[in-house]
């Protein structure tokens, strides 16, 4: 039995704990699914996921609630962890705003709200490395990758830019993953 956590200091917690479960049926696992919002959950956890919400609120609560430095153990521990959009935003290495604290767990820089305002929310088939069939990916004020390490494998592009990247147990999208029935993303970032 696997344990996952979904850090629920924001975002679509119940969405992504779904997705979490429907990717693990089909991958033959079982888990149980931990919602994250003080410090001492995320070190039991096996499989981590940062939702999206509002990257400087999220980025905040974390450092107040003291999982921050949970979240970044995790990640150097090579456990799989997820995160998507504002949770990418706080992954990131360098979010160029000085209102978020990036964990630097994903050699990525962002740009905040990069698609701009007449885009602010769309739905787009992406083509996705590792998956047969396009992925239906849903960016709401998604941040743009604009630099990637060398350790960035880029696992889709939208527009010429990435959205989503892994760096070896860290997947990011750009997108919201969890707002469709397709869990096939985190089938990839979890049970791969
Ligand atoms: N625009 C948000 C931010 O900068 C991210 C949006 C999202 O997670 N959907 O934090």
């Amino acid at each position: 039995m696997l344990t996952a956590g979904v850090i629920a200091v924001q975002g679509d917690v119940a969405e992504h704990a779904a997705a979490i479960r429907r990717a693990a049926e089909r991958h033959g696992e079982s888990v149980t699914v931990e919602e994250i919002r003080t410090a001492g959950v995320v070190p039991e956890c096996d499989l981590l996921l940062m939702p999206g919400g509002e990257s400087t609120t999220i980025s905040r609560l974390l450092r107040e609630e003291g999982i921050d430095e949970e979240i970044r153990a995790h990640a150097e521990a090579g456990k799989p962890m997820l995160v998507t959009c504002a949770g990418l935003i706080v992954a990131s290495r360098d979010a160029k705003d000085d209102r978020v604290t990036t964990l630097d767990i994903l050699d990525v820089s962002v740009d905040r709200n990069a698609f701009g305002r007449q885009k602010d929310s769309f739905e787009a088939a992406l083509d996705v490395t590792g998956l047969e069939e396009p992925f239906p990916a849903v960016f709401i004020r998604a941040p743009a990758i604009d630099e990637v390490g060398d350790q960035i494998d880029v696992l889709a592009t939208f527009d010429g830019r990435p959205v989503a990247v892994r760096e070896d147990n860290v997947v990011g999208t750009a997108f919201h993953p969890e707002l469709t029935d397709d869990s096939r993303i985190h089938g990839l970032a979890f049970f791969r």
